[in-house]
Parts: C-alpha cells; structure tokens; sequence
C-alpha cells in the first residue's frame, strides 16, 4: 500500500482499510493542529486511488477514505471511487470520511443523499468548539453557525455523523463559552456521536509558540472537569453517544445523552477526587 506521509484516522476506524483519496488538509489553518503540516493539499489521481483499491484487495468490513477532508473531491468523483470500493469489496459494510464544514456546505443535499444512497455511510466532523470567539482564536475558518448547518446536512442526508470537541481549547478565559457554545451546537444537531478529546499542544504548531509567549492559559484537570460538566448539564441530545476516552483525556467516561446524563455527572464527580490525573500534557516538549 502507497501512503504518503503520515496517516491519521479516527480510533473508531483501527480495523478499517485506510486509503488516501486526497493528500494533507486543504485548510491547514488551525493553530492547535499539526497533523498535515508536513504535507501539500492535493487530490490524487482517481486511478492511484483505484490501484490502491484493486492492491488491497483483502476482506474488509469497513473503509475510511483519508486524509483530512475528502469531500472537497467532485461528488461524481466520490461516486465513481465509492462504486469501485464496492465493487472490489462487494463485503463491505460501512465506508467513511473526514468531512470538513465548508466542503459539507458547497455539497447540496441532494449530493450528499446520493453519496448516501451509493454506499458513504459516516462523516466525522470536528467540532473543536461551538463558540464563534474559541473557532476564530484557533483560526478554524468556520463558524458555529455553520458547524449547525453542515451537521445538520449531513444527518437529513441519512449519514451517521459523528464529531469532536476539544476539552480546554478556549483555556482560562473562554472555558464557559466553549462548554456553553458546543452545548448549543451538539444539542442543534443532535449526532450519533460525540467525542471529547482533550487539548495537548503539539510542537510545531501555532499554539505551541503561543503558549511559549505566555499567550495561552491551560485548565488544570479539575478545570477541564468543570468545562465538561458545564457542558453535560447544558447539552440537549437525545439518543447522542457521548465518549471521552481517549488517550488525550485525563479521565475516560461515556454514556448516552439525555437518558445517562446523571450517570455522566456521577463519574465527573467520582473524577474529582482524584488527586492525580495522567502525566502532564507538556512532559517532554
Ligand atoms: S484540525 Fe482539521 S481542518 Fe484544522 S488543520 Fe487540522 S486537519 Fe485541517
């Protein structure tokens, strides 16, 4: 198998066939990320795709077509590499992507039912936070407006869509806004899922030179225990899976919204008795 750089996909995709249909991050932007910084946006040539399909040639269940936001390719071209999925693996059960907002909402709805209909059966959105004030510092390029209506597009679209929020991304100043405003925008969308990661500053990142400025204040682990649970009380969304387990996190919980609301605050509130979390997010940079 041909891959180009280093390739990220959701944990939920570990036993998944992982194959690039674009390169990097058309964005790019985001001061918190560093994941296709080494890497040049493209959208490789169909028939490299195709090839790498036909050399993987395996039983497989499921497939994530990587990198960053593979729908920014044409919706004809994502229908002809959705078919050849098929085709080449008849057994296939579930293929899906990383969709970005603004690529979401340049497709129209019918677009999306279509990928739908031809087999694209999840999207993972990342969130990061649903307050205009945190997107915009960590330069996102979105709004939390938009991040409404891309989510909702998705779920009329019949997808599966799960998304992320990162814990402690509007630091000591914007904590209450980024738990009130992602509460706003999950509770608007209501989607299968989401996670909670928590925020570890990568070197070579934007925020990694801002947080050696003195520009940004980290929340403690009891200050990302409050975030959450200002979130938990706030968000309204039934039937939405919410997990925060992993490995970035400082404790694992999990439990279906609205229904397990109490069972949540119950294992924060267990949570904060704890005197010590898991190593310093900075050790070593
Ligand atoms: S967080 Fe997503 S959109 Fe932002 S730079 Fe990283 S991959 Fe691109």
């Amino acid at each position: 198998m041909r891959y180009e750089g280093t390739v990220y996909r959701p944990p939920s995709e570990a036993g998944s066939l992982i194959i690039q249909l674009t390169i990097g991050c058309a964005r790019n932007t985001c001061t918190f990320c560093n994941m296709y910084k080494d890497k040049k946006f493209r959208i490789r040539p169909l028939e490299e795709v195709v090839e790498d399909l036909d050399y993987s040639r395996i039983k497989v269940r499921r497939i994530f077509l990587a990198d960053g936001d593979a729908l920014i390719v044409k919706t004809e071209d994502l229908l002809y590499i959705i078919a050849k999925c098929k085709e080449i693996f008849p057994e296939v059960e579930r293929i899906s992507v990383y969709g970005a907002p603004k690529d979401i909402l340049h497709k129209t709805p019918e677009e999306l039912a279509t990928l739908k209909a031809a087999g694209l059966d999840m999207v993972y959105m990342g969130l990061e936070s649903g307050a205009d004030e945190v997107l915009q510092a960590v330069k996102k390029g979105v709004t939390a407006d938009e991040m409404i209506e891309a989510g909702k597009k998705v779920r009329a679209a019949g997808m599966i869509l799960s998304m992320t929020v990162i814990s402690g991304l509007g630091g000591k100043k914007l904590w209450r806004e980024h738990a009130l405003g992602s509460a706003r925008v999950i509770s608007a969308i209501k989607p299968e899922y989401v996670g909670f990661l928590t925020l570890m500053i990568e070197p070579g990142t934007e925020m990694y030179d801002q947080y050696n400025r003195g520009e940004i204040e980290l929340l403690t682990p009891h200050e990302v225990l409050d975030e959450t649970e200002l979130f938990i009380r706030s968000v309204d969304a039934e039937g939405t899976m919410f997990r925060s387990n992993h490995a970035s996190n400082y404790i694992p919980l999990g439990g279906t919204l609205n229904g397990e609301r109490d069972k949540i605050l119950g294992q924060i509130e267990i949570s904060r008795r704890k005197s010590k979390f898991r190593p310093d997010v900075f050790r070593g940079i």
